[in-house]
């Protein structure tokens, strides 16, 4: 599975960091998410699953959900 985090929409609630505190983290100065790993485990799949549906703003898309045999996230800080 892959998971792309669109920063520009993220509102630094934190609710991500509370799921899967290690795989993500916030940016000191303004709050907004970073990761701490791009290729977590797979144990960590239930909890960047619980990431993703917790974020209030829509900040991760998924791709690849029926690959459960590797886990890749990436960001893009670019307007989408
Ligand atoms: S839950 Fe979503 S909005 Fe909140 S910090 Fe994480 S990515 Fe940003």
């Amino acid at each position: 599975m892959k998971v792309t985090a669109l920063t520009n929409r993220c509102i630094a609630s934190g609710a991500c960091v509370l799921a899967a505190s290690q795989v993500f983290t916030q940016r000191e100065s303004d709050g907004v998410v970073e990761l701490l790993q791009e290729h977590p485990s797979l144990d960590q799949l239930q909890k960047v699953q619980q990431a993703v549906a917790a974020c209030p703003s829509q900040v991760f898309v998924m791709e690849e959900e029926d690959d459960l045999s590797e886990l890749t996230l990436t960001i893009n800080d670019q307007d989408m």
